[in-house]
């Protein structure tokens, strides 16, 4: 079995769900006792969001990286980040380590494919939707990409990620409001399938909630983490 080394902790509420099914995952097919092998260095997302607001990303950068070569120098085989809105670094922190990061577009774009849908729509925090780093590999990937159009929305999205989901808070005001975003982008743009590029929107928005399918980065993340792990697949560098 390989190790994984997870950039966890933004926010927990989310790494929580990373290291709960991994273990369950790798449990049901291996039986047993099996668990992973994992190890997660837990940020403190006080202060990593605090460095987003301030728009210092070159210190986020560089915290992100000496964790995973710690990371690395304590025998990982792969590296996660289990944020969307970090893999804004990906590129940064994969040049200074000599294993695979595990691209999170990379696994939710596979699922996508699987399921024959390629015109997809993409929420997220402000970043991830306004940002090209997560567009532009889905695009790599294959697939077509519209986040919301209008500026408002990307604002309630982006809020209600942070000043909510990621406190574990879920309210029935916020999912009709993601519901409402949805509709307009299957009316506007006919989207056919809406990927959830933050890591707790599962938590508000599930399948049942929708007409077209939903793809979820978390879940679609986890289940590539399994397959390498138990070394069921075979990493490909992008
Ligand atoms: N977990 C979120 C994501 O997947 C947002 C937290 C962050 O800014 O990293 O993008």
């Amino acid at each position: 079995m390989k190790t994984i080394g997870i950039i966890g902790g933004m926010s927990y509420e989310s790494s929580l769900h990373y290291y709960e099914r991994i273990n369950n995952q790798v449990n049901e097919i291996e039986g047993g006792l099996t668990s992973a092998k994992l190890l997660i260095y837990n940020v403190n997302f006080e202060e990593i969001r605090n460095l987003m607001l301030e728009n210092k990303w070159t210190e986020i950068g560089d915290t992100l990286a000496s964790i995973a070569k710690m990371l690395e120098k304590a025998g990982v085989d792969y590296i996660v980040i289990a944020t969307n809105t970090m893999h804004k670094l990906a590129d940064y922190i994969q040049n200074q380590i000599n294993i695979p990061l595990i691209h999170i577009a990379d696994c939710v774009a596979e699922k996508c494919k699987k399921n024959n849908v390629l015109k997809t729509g993409l929420l997220g925090t402000k970043y991830t939707m306004i940002e090209n780093f997560l567009v532009s590999r889905l695009v790599q990937n294959g697939l077509t990409v519209t986040t919301p159009r209008n500026q408002t929305d990307i604002e309630v999205i982006d809020r209600i990620i942070f000043d909510e989901l990621c406190k574990g808070e879920i309210k029935a005001s916020s999912k009709e409001y993601y519901k409402k975003v949805i509709k307009k982008m299957i009316s506007e743009d006919g989207i056919e399938g809406i990927i959830l590029g933050c890591t707790e929107i599962e938590m508000l928005i599930k399948p049942k909630d929708l007409d077209i399918p939903i793809f979820d980065t978390t879940q679609s993340h986890i289940d590539a983490i399994v397959d390498y792990s138990l070394e069921r697949k075979l990493y490909k560098q992008n």
